[in-house]
């Protein structure tokens, strides 16, 4: 018997048969071309993958094309129980920014225009005004992202000098951002004082001098300390800073406007809280607790803001106007408390109820039994994510898939939409936490696909 691989058909005979004509009238011919390569490709090195007919080529060469022609970047519907996730792209919008972000992208703007004056502007001046508002901060600035606005704001204080910070401070963020890495390319030199569990006021005034730019304090925001510790309140540092004429940055992480108590989240300073306490810069995201785009929020005095906009990273770590655009229209919803923890979806998220989220789970449970898939529902619980409130435990509750863990998590990844769950004790678990009603379809027609 001749070996099938050796009577493959050519990839110009293939372009030619009515099938992939046909592909030809929607996608570009070099795609198709490279379609068609592909599959002569892979049947030649595994001839279980050689197609039966001349409508199987075309079928092949089809799902080819599909699959190069889908977009690098797609919506994930995120069953990880995690609700900020900073791989599936922490914060998912409200919908009034999606609005506001479609009213300025397809055109122009006055991003840097002043339209009262008829003159340059600047870009700075569009969420100012709110954040002062909402935050009783003097000035109000918006970088790339909270990370910048730290660089920025040691480079602007501190270049060549020492920059203090408490040991139990110098905290790894995740993967890529390290206090000490930060600091050292801002140019501020780590001036590290007390011990890992405990500082005192003390050491921050032997540590204040003449090399002094600034004193950090940076939020715990992804880990506690329990047993014999001691942290310094901003609050007890500010006469030192006072004294010394020195700002206190103060890295808040997470970026809460409004205290979260009545969703059960305690214990996280808000911006506001922050400034009050004494801190004469406070540096947050704008994509973890706020809800709304990436960015990095810069509040404090105008005197070190105007350095901080007069510096040139900043020109680096500007902002887009699409980013510009979403931040507004989610600030604006912190008017009303009650409607940002409604419209937001994070907040809305974190704020559901436990009957709202196994309400959701048990539709999908319902929907995936009649269509033959094996699952049962569990209690779970979920977590906050984004770096915030680690220790909390927000209940929860998930679809357990009978069945091979690892085959269903790869099946759900490359699904459409691709699904992300979490496996744990050899269980497929989809949570419902940060399952929202307008992915709860999606979400059981890709299991339904991923079981077929
Ligand atoms: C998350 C976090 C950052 C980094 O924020 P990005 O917006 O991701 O750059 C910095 N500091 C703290 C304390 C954080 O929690």
């Amino acid at each position: 018997m001749t070996d099938p691989r050796r009577t493959l058909p050519s990839v110009s005979a293939l372009l030619e048969s009515a099938g992939v004509r046909a592909l030809l009238h929607s996608t570009p011919r070099g795609v198709v071309v490279a379609a068609a390569r592909d599959v002569v490709n892979r049947a030649r090195d595994d001839a279980s993958a050689i197609p039966a007919d001349e409508r199987e080529w075309a079928q092949a060469i089809a799902e080819r094309v599909a699959l190069v022609q889908r977009p690098s970047l797609r919506p994930v519907v995120n069953a990880t129980g995690v609700v900020l996730h900073t791989n599936l792209g922490r914060a998912p919008l409200p919908a009034v920014a999606l609005v506001a972000i479609a009213r300025v992208a397809g055109g122009y703007s006055n991003l840097e225009y002043d339209l009262e004056a008829g003159a340059r502007g600047s870009r700075y001046t569009h969420c100012a005004a709110l954040l002062r508002e909402l935050t009783g901060a003097e000035d109000a600035l918006v970088v790339n992202n909270c990370a910048a606005a730290l660089v920025l704001a040691l480079n602007s204080t501190s270049d060549k000098k020492e920059a203090v910070l408490s040991r139990g401070e110098l905290v790894e963020i995740g993967g890529s951002f390290r206090i000490h890495d930060i600091m050292a390319k801002s140019g501020a030199r780590l001036r590290e004082i007390g011990a890992t569990n405990r500082a005192h006021v003390a050491d921050y005034s032997r540590a204040v001098g003449v090399d002094t730019g600034a004193i950090l304090k940076v939020h715990r925001s992804n880990f506690t300390q329990q047993g014999f510790v001691n942290d310094v309140d901003v609050r007890d540092i500010a006469p030192i800073a006072r004294e010394h004429g020195l700002p206190i940055i103060h890295d808040l992480g997470s970026g809460l406007l409004i205290p979260l108590d009545e969703i059960g989240l305690t214990g996280e300073p808000t911006a506001r809280m922050a400034l009050d306490a004494g801190a004469s810069i406070v540096v947050m995201s704008g994509d973890k607790l706020l809800g709304g785009p990436q960015a990095g929020i810069i509040l404090g005095a105008s005197r070190w803001l105007r350095a901080m906009r007069e510096n040139p990273l900043a020109r680096s770590y500007r902002v887009d106007k699409l980013t510009l655009a979403a931040l507004e229209a989610t600030l604006t919803l912190y008017r009303e408390p009650a409607e940002a923890r409604r419209e937001i979806p994070t907040l809305a998220l974190l704020g559901a109820t436990l009957s709202t989220v196994r309400e959701r789970a048990e539709r999908a449970h319902q929907q995936l039994v009649s269509a033959g898939v094996e699952c049962e529902l569990v209690d779970t619980s979920a977590n906050v994510g984004g770096g915030a409130f680690p220790l909390m435990q927000l209940p929860s509750v998930a679809i357990a898939l009978a069945g091979d863990a690892e085959r269903w998590a790869s099946a759900l990844r490359a699904g459409d939409p691709a699904v992300v769950g979490r496996v744990s004790e050899g269980y497929m678990l989809l949570d419902f936490r940060a399952v929202t009603d307008g992915v709860l379809d999606g979400l059981v027609s890709a299991v339904v696909a991923a079981h077929a």
